[in-house]
């Protein structure tokens, strides 16, 4: 059974991912700061990480794969979100925005990188957001951490790709999660009548996006930030 490693699989956007990959035969290992969730999915691993932590991050990813063997998908996906004027951002929001959004995804590819190129394979996913291509009006720290996973997508393609392994990212538009609850009704309602498919997006349609991108069938695909938002950015 293949091994999915994923951070921020409790809730949300991870959630859904950690019940289709389990679903679909995958041995799942989850990372986040809670551990096991209340409605934890049976025979998934969840550990306690912080990923903005090396340390446990790298505890964490020896525990993963002494429990569940070496990684074949990792999806970095954990993520905070925070909002305001961007000259009343503090130094502390800054470094967890970015020491979360990008640093986890840092710190995880670190640990991965060298058992996949052992392995001569493995694929690599984050979850971005389409203000990583963009930017949001008070959403600044938030869309400079998504632009750095961006990049770090691309770069990150072009140095493993030689090693047999696929790094891609998909960049959600509005889902309905948690992240989205600091939103009252009627700014979820011009959201959606500013997106063509006029809804917010599931996190199931996000995790089906991870599938398809760690299978097969995107074999020849890589580098690519792939956008899931409902035409929001046409
Ligand atoms: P969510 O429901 O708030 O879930 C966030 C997850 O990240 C939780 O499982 C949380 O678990 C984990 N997490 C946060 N900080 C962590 C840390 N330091 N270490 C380990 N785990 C941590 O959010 P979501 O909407 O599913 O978001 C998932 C990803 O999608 C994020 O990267 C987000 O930026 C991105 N995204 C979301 C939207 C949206 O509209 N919802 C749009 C675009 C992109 P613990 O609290 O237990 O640690």
């Amino acid at each position: 059974m293949p091994h999915l490693l994923i951070s921020g699989g409790t809730k949300g956007i991870g959630r859904a991912c950690v019940g289709l990959f389990a679903e679909r035969g995958f041995k799942v290992t989850s990372l986040s700061r809670t551990g096991t969730p209340d409605n934890a999915v049976e025979g998934v691993l969840y550990l306690q990480c912080d990923v903005k932590d090396p340390e446990s991050v790298k505890k964490a990813v020896d525990t993963a794969i002494e429990e569940n063997g070496s990684v074949d998908v990792l999806i970095s996906n954990a993520g905070i979100a925070v909002s305001g004027l961007a000259q009343d951002f503090k130094y502390q929001d800054y470094r967890d925005v970015m020491d979360t959004n990008f640093g986890g995804l840092f710190n995880l590819a670190s640990a991965v990188i060298p058992c996949m190129v052992r392995q001569g394979k493995g694929v690599i996913l984050a979850t971005s957001s389409m203000w990583g291509q963009t930017g949001a009006s008070c959403e600044a720290l938030y869309s400079a951490s998504k632009g750095a996973v961006d990049s770090y997508i691309k770069a990150l393609a072009k140095e493993l790709g030689p090693s047999g392994i696929r790094v891609n990212a998909v960049s959600p538009g509005a889902i309905d999660t948690d992240m989205m609850s600091c939103y009252d009704d009627e700014t979820k309602q011009v959201i959606c009548d500013d997106t063509p498919l006029g809804k917010l997006g599931s996190p199931n349609e996000i995790a089906e996006v991870m599938y398809f991108l760690q299978s097969d069938k995107a074999s020849f695909i890589t580098g690519q930030i792939i956008g899931a938002n409902g035409g929001y950015l046409i």
